[in-house]
């Protein structure tokens, strides 16, 4: 079986989910089971709702670009061997240094040992929160991780994206199992096998995947109020000064990535503040006697 095929395989199951489920809501609960016009109306408005803002954001997030890094970053063939046949590591970050210097770029993170980060396969220096994704072969500005589920990564241009996915994941979910939990309480021991059984199946699946999303969710609105990814929670980054950080306090945090107007944090479209590159950092306050 193709790589390809594989790797396409998540995103595709997933939609099939969805769509299975949305005919089983829509035809075997809203059309055979509920008898108020009114009310159906209503259970099919709110469904396509949520239904539209998922199949928006999950196609957003999947389709976007996720971040390159700027040519600037970027060192010629030349530049590249010299720095790979430098004999000395001493050698080797004062061509980095130099490389800096003469483009200007600044970086406030470097790698535990105190040089400047640098990727040898895709031949650039790192900026800061840029990490190398070995599934997709190539570097990402604030990377998160590589998601099998959307078969593409998580970083600077989709992370809000990738949120609003999940967050309308398990609303869409938490949506079914509140329209249809009082049917299935009084058709407990009566069963109907034609309705009631495709709509019990679907229901245990939106048990299963909002208590999982909404727990996903819930876990990277922490990792945002902290201004971190998931990268930076599993291996926190070296600083070229001890006490920098990213975290900016949690509402500066969660506008660096859902930006400044309001009206847009709910649409997968990108509004995040900052260039990807440079970001701002501040200094963490030690103890009460620090400013
Ligand atoms: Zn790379
Ligand atoms: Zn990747």
């Amino acid at each position: 079986m193709s790589t390809a095929f594989l790797n396409h395989f998540p995103p595709i199951f997933l939609i099939f989910l969805f769509f299975a489920t949305y005919y089983i809501y829509t035809y075997h609960y809203c059309f055979c089971i509920v008898k108020s016009v009114q009310l159906r109306i209503i259970f099919m408005v709110f469904l396509n709702v949520f239904a539209i803002m998922f199949l928006w954001s999950f196609f957003a997030t999947m389709c976007s670009s996720v971040g390159k890094v700027p040519l600037e970053y970027k060192f010629s063939n030349n530049k590249h061997r010299n720095l790979i046949n430098s004999r000395t590591e001493d050698e080797k970050d004062d061509i980095l240094e130099t490389f800096c210097e003469d483009h200007n770029l600044l970086l406030y993170t470097c790698t535990p040992t105190g040089s400047i980060r640098y990727c040898v396969r895709c031949m650039h220096i790192k900026p800061d929160r840029t990490h190398h994704c070995s599934t997709c072969d190539t570097c990402y500005l604030k990377m998160d991780h590589h998601c099998p589920w959307v078969n593409n990564c998580i970083g600077f241009l989709n992370y809000k994206n990738f949120l609003l996915t999940i967050f309308y994941t398990y609303n869409y979910c938490f949506y079914y199992i509140g329209t249809t939990t009082s049917h299935l309480k009084q058709s407990f021991y009566g069963m109907n096998v034609a309705t009631d059984v495709p709509i019990t199946a679907a229901y245990g699946l939106a048990v299963i995947m909002g208590l999982v999303t909404f727990m996903f969710f819930w876990y990277h609105f922490y990792l945002l109020s902290k201004n971190e990814t998931t990268l930076e929670n599993i291996h926190p980054p070296s600083f070229i000064e001890d006490d920098l950080t990213f975290d900016l306090g949690t509402c500066q945090n969660i506008i660096e990535v859902f930006g400044q107007k309001c009206y847009l944090w709910f649409l997968p479209v990108f509004s995040s503040v900052s260039s990807g590159h440079i970001f701002i950092i501040s200094r963490e306050i030690r103890n009460e006697y620090n400013n």
